[in-house]
């Protein structure tokens, strides 16, 4: 590896000032987590002149925006991020427009289709349902302070309403009502949402060219020194910072070890945060055995029918598959039962929609377990009630030399892609301001 004037210089000055350095620095920067986060954050430390090395555990890039192509090519399916939130101010519309990436802006845009206990539900039913999101929403607008969570805002709400709060958490934050915080939530910007087809496959072709060292993961970060020492199975890496970008809950989980502990703020931080269980189950369906309905692109919520609070996305850009999205606890239920027990679960979701005669058109499936996953431990970060600060508060260097970054700090865009790279690209602001850029 070629280093720079500025990377021996770092080198020289944590030998100088730490015993413990014994080798010149392999990099200004390592940045540790090679999601949206850690390659918007390499690729703008790069851009800024400095060297940067990206430390990924798994063997390939994109973290949790991640396009799953084990059910084959033409079924591929996002297992993570899949929608271009608040679109207006998304770095990744424009790049998906330039890459030429199928997005709904040229497809049929997905419109929800209500089922009740295997028809679709009546215009009374669809209506009391609205009455019930109607209701949440304008509780979830600017909630009153102090911060509580969805669950005690709709505690003296009908029945439509407390079922819309528990369907609105589980199906778009991964969490049950009662762990949300709903300033958290209200903070959370708002905007179009744009279908993409292979959002992780668009992340990982952007960045394809930085430099990450695959199948590396981080263990240990010393930072007693004026440097960081960061450890991992192939040996130690030495460079003037780090940028964090693991998920909250690999942090919380104690898979990566800082000497000396994180201050007590940032702990106070990510203690304040916790995983949601966002899930998908990918199911292949065989064209040929599918009933006579025009299902694609149709998104279809089920009700009615006790159990899993679940939606199906079927045939998304027309390929021959079922989604099924899911969250909450019944979600780390299906994680934790693993793929055989999910997919059983999820044909049995497709069957009690659309009746028995589509079982045999199940040929194959795949369970995104972010839930059990060891990189990921989740699906996106949940701010507990009373914690709305958690995020900002990530976001404070430590020391000047540790820099958290990720969709956990990206504020109001918290839980997404685009937040997560603009988060990156935050923190790679600070580390240029910090190395004399
Ligand atoms: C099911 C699901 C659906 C979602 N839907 C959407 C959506 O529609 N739209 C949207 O915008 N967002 C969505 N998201 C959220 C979005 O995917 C994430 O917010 C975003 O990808 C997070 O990026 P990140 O860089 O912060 O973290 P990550 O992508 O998790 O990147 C962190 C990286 O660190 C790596 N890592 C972990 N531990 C170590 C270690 N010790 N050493 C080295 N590397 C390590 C991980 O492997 C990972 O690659 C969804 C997520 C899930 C799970």
């Amino acid at each position: 590896m070629t280093l720079s004037r500025r990377s021996l210089m770092a080198g020289a000055a944590i030998l100088a000032a730490s015993g413990r350095a014994r080798a010149a620095a392999d990099a200004d920067v390592v940045v540790i987590g090679a999601g949206a986060a850690g390659l918007a954050a390499a690729a703008a430390i790069r851009r800024g002149g400095h060297s940067v090395v990206v430390l990924e555990a798994r063997d390939r890039i994109g973290g949790r925006a991640f396009t799953d192509t084990s059910l084959g090519t033409g079924r591929s399916f996002d297992a993570g991020g899949q929608y271009v939130h608040w679109a207006e101010r998304n770095p990744w519309r424009e790049i998906a427009r330039a890459a030429r990436v199928r997005t709904s802006d040229d497809a049929t845009s997905p419109w929800p289709v209500l089922v009740k206990d295997g028809v679709r539900a009546s215009e009374a039913e669809r209506r009391q349902r609205r009455a019930g999101f109607g209701r949440v929403s304008s509780l979830l607008d600017h909630p009153a302070a102090p911060d509580r969570s969805v669950a005690d805002a709709v505690a003296g709400e009908d029945e439509a309403a407390r079922a819309a709060a528990t369907g609105l958490t589980r199906l778009t934050l991964g969490e049950e009502p009662d762990r949300v915080s709903t300033a958290d939530y209200d903070q959370l910007w708002s905007g179009d949402d744009i279908w993409v087809d292979g959002y992780g496959a668009l992340v990982a072709g952007h960045y394809a060219d930085l430099p990450v060292r695959l199948g590396t993961p981080a263990t240990a970060i010393d930072w007693r020194g004026p440097g960081v020492a960061v450890e991992t199975p192939r040996g130690t890496l030495r460079a003037a910072c780090a940028v964090v970008t693991v998920p909250v809950g690999v942090l919380a989980a104690g898979h990566l070890r800082f000497t000396p502990d994180l201050p007590a703020a940032t702990a106070e931080a990510l203690d304040g945060l916790r995983m949601g269980a966002y899930t998908k189950i990918g199911l292949a369906l065989d064209p040929g055995r599918l009933p006579g309905q025009d299902l694609r692109d149709a998104v279809i919520l089920r009700s009615g029918t006790p159990g899993l609070t679940a939606y199906l996305e079927m045939q998304p850009f027309g390929k021959p598959l079922a989604v099924l999205h899911c969250g909450g606890d019944g979600a780390r239920a299906l994680c934790e039962a693993g793929q055989g027990g999910a997919l059983a679960a999820a044909t049995d979701h497709l069957v009690s929609v659309f009746g028995s005669g589509i079982r045999p058109a199940v040929t194959a499936g795949r369970l995104a377990a972010w839930w059990t996953d060891p990189f990921a431990r989740g699906s996106y970060s949940i701010a507990r009630p009373g914690h709305l600060s958690a995020r900002e508060a990530l976001r404070l260097p430590v020391a000047d030399r540790i820099f958290l970054a990720g969709e956990a700090a990206a504020g109001g865009g918290a839980m997404t892609v685009g937040g997560a790279t603009l988060d990156g690209e935050r923190a790679a602001a600070d580390v240029l301001k910090r190395l004399g850029s």
